[in-house]
C-alpha cells in the first residue's frame, strides 16, 4: 500500500493521518515540537476554539466527536459587554434555534485526542522533535533536524524521508509550501498582515471552580477598532484575547508601563479587571501575536505533495472557522482519494478545485466578521437585524438561513453560503423598501 508522509501534527495533521490509516495507507508523521502529552503544546496559539458543525462532522467520521465534545463548553451566543462603567450586558443568541450552539474547546486536548486516534491504527508512526527544513517535490523526500535538543540539532545528522506522497499539515508558516514556492513556476502566493495582534489574558476561575460571568456564552467586549473576546474553559476560567492595533496613539506599541496598562483597561473594559487578578502579568508576559491571511495556488504538485489546513489557507480567526475548515479539508481529501484511488493527482486536483473557492470565501468573511465583533455588534441597528435574520429564519423554514447559520451550523460550502447570504440580504433590503414606501403612501392618503 502507497505510504504519506504527513509534516505536522497539529490540529489537522493528527486527523488527516487517522483518515489516511483508515484507508489502509502507511502514514509517517512528523511534528516539530515535542509529544503535547508531554505538556509544552501551546506555544502562543490560542488556548481554547470554537469548534462547530463542520468541525464536529469531520470527527464523527472518525469516530472521535464525543469524545471531544466531552470536554467542550456549549455557548448560545455572544454576551456582549458594552463600553461604560455600569453598561448592562446583552445576550445575544447565535440562532433561532436555542438547541444550536459553538463549542469552546482546549486546543491541547484536542490536539491530543487527534493524535491518539491516529495512532489507535498499527499502520501509523508518530515521530516529534521531527522539523522539516524542505521537501524535495520530485521525489516526494522531507528533509527532517532532529530538534529533541538543541545541542542535538546543531551536531545531528539531517535525516530524510520518503514516500509516494507527501503532504504538508505545517501549519500558516508551512515549510512544505515554501518548497512549493521554489520549484512550482508561476505559484501564487499572497499573504496579509492585519495591523491588529492578539494578546492572551486569564479570568481564573471563582470558587470551587465557578466561572464568574455566564459559562454558556461567547462574551464580546466590542471597542469599534479593537475589542477583547473571552471563551469558557472546563476548569472555571475564562481566556480572554485582546485584539488591538499594533501601532497608533493607543496600541501595544504605545501601552509599557503598568500604569498605561491599568489605564487602559479601567478605561474599556472596567467590569473585566476586577475579574483578571494577574492582568498585568498576563499583559507583560503573554505575547503578542500577529493575524495572517495566506492565499495560495495551487495546492498540489503531481501526484508528489498537497497542502491542508492553515498550510494551503491560513485565515484570521474572527469567524471561529480556520479549525473546522482544516478538519473539511481532511474530510474532502479522504473523499477524492476514494474517488480516484488509482490517480493520486486527480484527487490532490479534485481535492484543491473542491476547496480553493471556499478558502478564499472564508478568508473573506473572517476579515468582514471582524468589523462585524468589534464595531457592529455594539449598535441597535445590527441586533435589530439579526432579531430580523431569527424571524424570518423562523418563518421561512430552508428558505432564508442567515449568513451566520450557514457558516457556523451547516455543511453549506462557505462560497456557496456567502452568496446566497448576499441575494438573501438584497431581497430583505429590498422588501423593507416596499414596505416603507406602502407605508408612506397610505400616510399620505390617510391625510386630511
Ligand atoms: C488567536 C486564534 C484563535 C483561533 N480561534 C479559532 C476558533 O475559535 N475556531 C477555529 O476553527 N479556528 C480558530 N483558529 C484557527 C486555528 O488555530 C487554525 O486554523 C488551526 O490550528 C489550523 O490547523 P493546522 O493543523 O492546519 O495548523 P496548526 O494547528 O498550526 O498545526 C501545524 C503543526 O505543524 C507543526 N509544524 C510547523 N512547521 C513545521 C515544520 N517545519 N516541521 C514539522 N512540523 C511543523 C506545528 O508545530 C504544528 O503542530 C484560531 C487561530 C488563532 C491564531
Amino acid at each position: 500500500m502507497s505510504k504519506f508522509v504527513l509534516i505536522g501534527s497539529g490540529l489537522a495533521g493528527g486527523l488527516l493521518a487517522a483518515y489516511l490509516a483508515r484507508r489502509g495507507y502507511e502514514v509517517d508523521l512528523y511534528e516539530r515540537r515535542a509529544d503535547p502529552r508531554e505538556g509544552n503544546l501551546v506555544g502562543g496559539r490560542s488556548i481554547n476554539l470554537a469548534l462547530s458543525t463542520r468541525g464536529i462532522h469531520a470527527l464523527e467520521q472518525i469516530g472521535i466527536a464525543d469524545e471531544v465534545l466531552k470536554h467542550a463548553i456549549p455557548m448560545r451566543g455572544r454576551m456582549l459587554h458594552p463600553a461604560g462603567a455600569g453598561a448592562r450586558t446583552i445576550f445575544a443568541p447565535y440562532d433561532v434555534d436555542p438547541n444550536k450552539h459553538i463549542n469552546s474547546i482546549g486546543r491541547a486536548a484536542l490536539n491530543t485526542t487527534v493524535i491518539e486516534a491516529a495512532q489507535r491504527y498499527p499502520n501509523v508512526r508518530v515521530h516529534f522533535n521531527h522539523k522539516c527544513s524542505g521537501v524535495d517535490l520530485d521525489s516526494a523526500t522531507a528533509q527532517l533536524l532532529d530538534t529533541a535538543s538543541p545541542a542535538r540539532t546543531s551536531t545531528s545528522r539531517p535525516l530524510s524521508a520518503a514516500a509516494d506522497s507527501i503532504i504538508g499539515v505545517d501549519g500558516a508558516f508551512s515549510a512544505v509550501r515554501q518548497s512549493m514556492q521554489l520549484k512550482i513556476e508561476n505559484f501564487q502566493y499572497d499573504e496579509s498582515y492585519l495591523a491588529h495582534g492578539y494578546k492572551e489574558l486569564t479570568i481564573p476561575p471563582g470558587p470551587n471552580a465557578s466561572w464568574r460571568m455566564e459559562k454558556e456564552a461567547l462574551h464580546i467586549w466590542p471597542r469599534k477598532s479593537f475589542m477583547m473576546i473571552a471563551l469558557p474553559n472546563p476548569d472555571g476560567s475564562f481566556t480572554c484575547t485582546l485584539f488591538w492595533e499594533f501601532e497608533g496613539p493607543r496600541s501595544f506599541a504605545t501601552t509599557k508601563t503598568d500604569d498605561d496598562v491599568r489605564r487602559f483597561f479601567d478605561e474599556e473594559f472596567p467590569d473585566a479587571v476586577p475579574l483578571m487578578p494577574n492582568l498585568l502579568d498576563d499583559f507583560k508576559n503573554n505575547p503578542t501575536g500577529s493575524l495572517v491571511t495566506i492565499r495560495c495556488a495551487p495546492w498540489f504538485y503531481k501526484d508528489k505533495v498537497a497542502l491542508v489546513g492553515d498550510a494551503a489557507h491560513a485565515v484570521v480567526p474572527f469567524y471561529g472557522q480556520g479549525m473546522n475548515a482544516a478538519f473539511e479539508d481532511c474530510v474532502v481529501l479522504d473523499e477524492c482519494l476514494a474517488q480516484f484511488p488509482q490517480d493520486r493527482q486527480r484527487a490532490f486536483a479534485g481535492y484543491f478545485h473542491r476547496r480553493k473557492e471556499n478558502a478564499d470565501a472564508l478568508a473573506d468573511l473572517a476579515l468582514q466578521n471582524f468589523i462585524e465583533m468589534r464595531d457592529k455588534t455594539a449598535s441597535r441597528a445590527f441586533r435589530a437585524k439579526k432579531k430580523l435574520d431569527h424571524f424570518l429564519e423562523a418563518a421561512l423554514p430552508g428558505i432564508y438561513v442567515p449568513l451566520y447559520t450557514m457558516v457556523t451550523f451547516t455543511q453549506i460550502p462557505y462560497a456557496t453560503a456567502a452568496r446566497r447570504a448576499r441575494i438573501q440580504d438584497a431581497l430583505v433590503y429590498a422588501g423593507l423598501i416596499v414596505v416603507m414606501i406602502l407605508l408612506l403612501a397610505l400616510a399620505v392618503r390617510l391625510l386630511p
